[in-house]
């Protein structure tokens, strides 16, 4: 296929690169060689006039090593306190390795939480330019030690996918230790053949993707299908490449098609629409009826209270909601007003709101500059 990938590539000013546990750690513990390679092949981007912000995983295996524990032990606990020794090691190494071409690094642990709250949210961003414009390389990884199910990011390929829509980045390269998405497990069958572009994440694409788990790490392919998914909605291309590869990044950037180069959709979301699509939790559905799906979702209308069939949950006027039709969620928005209010307007034109609530401070119930369309 081809995917014209240095159409995209040669526009890119700022990547997100997520390495994996995998190319990270080896039996004894961190692979030096590895973080030494990728530390030096940022700074030649950076060099090459590129921003680069670097998502690293690794602490937990690397703790777990460290310690001198057999495997990676069950009980949650125990893995949040191996990362905690394991983190200090990867930020010790990362120093020294990107020291020796006179770069400095910053440390940034997040938990999910942190990016669905707006000022939270807006504070890391803050962060992470003012890093970025000192010329220091910002490592990030998931705050494991304090994140728990419900806070927990999942996984650092989701991570990566959302510092990559915080900071507007052009591009988000996930280094693992294969060398892109096959289809099939490469581990297990040798005729496994890479696919090398993705145009269209189908149920096929997941269900390859689900059938080749993680060596190492909590994410395997799934979860980087998932992130490709937010990545190409956003309209940014995103590639799985093999970390183990020497020079992997720079081929990349040069624009050789190694790996699985994933095509982003033909739109370009802002920063504070893909915030709304991806980082806050919804707090409600509201279910709406064809017409309103086709004037939000084909002719870029607000939704209005005459659209809406059903009410799911209990929000405030502000709050992040889905809204979907016939079960299919379509996007996501937020309210103008709350569940209570929604569901007295329901299938109301605007003109009878002030009637039946007795105010009237808005038209819409979502207006179009707060929704999002997340469905092709
Ligand atoms: N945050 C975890 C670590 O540093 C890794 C999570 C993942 O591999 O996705 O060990």
């Amino acid at each position: 296929m081809e995917t014209d990938r240095s159409r995209y590539i040669k526009c890119v000013k700022r990547i997100v690169v997520k390495v994996g546990s995998g190319v990270l750690t080896e039996d004894n513990g961190l692979n030096l060689r590895n973080v030494r390679s990728i530390a030096g092949q940022i700074c030649k981007l950076i060099q090459q006039g590129i921003e680069v912000l670097l998502v690293s995983s690794g602490a937990v295996a690397s703790g777990v090593k460290k310690i001198g524990l057999q495997r990676l032990p069950d009980e949650r606990p125990k893995r949040q306190a191996a990362s905690a020794v394991g983190q200090a090691g990867l930020i010790l190494e990362y120093e020294k390795a990107f020291s020796r071409y006179q770069k400095k690094v910053a440390q940034i642990l997040l938990t999910s939480d942190d990016l669905s709250n707006r000022k939270r949210y807006l504070n890391a961003r803050n962060t992470l330019y003012t890093l970025l414009s000192w010329k220091i390389v910002p490592i990030i990884n998931e705050n494991d030690t304090i994140s728990v199910e419900e806070i927990k990011f999942g996984d650092n390929d989701n991570l990566a996918a959302l510092i990559t829509l915080l900071m507007d980045a052009d591009l988000l390269i996930i280094l693992t230790d294969i060398d892109g998405l096959y289809d099939q497990n490469p581990r297990i069958h040798s005729e496994a053949r890479l696919i090398p572009a993705v145009a269209k994440i189908t149920k096929e694409i997941e269900s390859i993707a689900g059938r080749i788990p993680g060596a190492l790490g909590t994410g395997g392919m799934l979860s980087k299908i998932e992130a490709a998914k937010k990545m190409s909605s956003a309209g940014i291309p995103m590639v799985i490449a093999n970390g183990k590869t020497s020079d992997i990044l720079i081929d990349l950037m040069s624009g050789k098609e190694s790996g699985t180069f994933f095509i982003p959709k033909d739109i370009k979301l802002n920063s504070r629409k893909s915030w709304i699509a991806f980082q806050m939790k919804p707090k409600g559905i509201i279910h709406i009826d064809d017409g309103a799906a086709t004037a939000v979702t084909k002719r870029g209308k607000s939704l209005l209270p005459s659209g809406i069939v059903g009410v799911d949950g209990e929000f405030q006027e502000g709050a992040p909601v889905i809204f979907s039709k016939d079960g299919k969620i379509l996007g996501r928005g937020l309210v103008n007003y709350c569940a209570f209010d929604i569901r007295k307007i329901m299938g109301l034109n605007s003109n009878q709101i002030r009637e039946r609530l007795g105010q009237k401070p808005y038209d819409e119930v979502i207006h179009r500059d707060n929704l999002v369309i997340t469905t092709d």
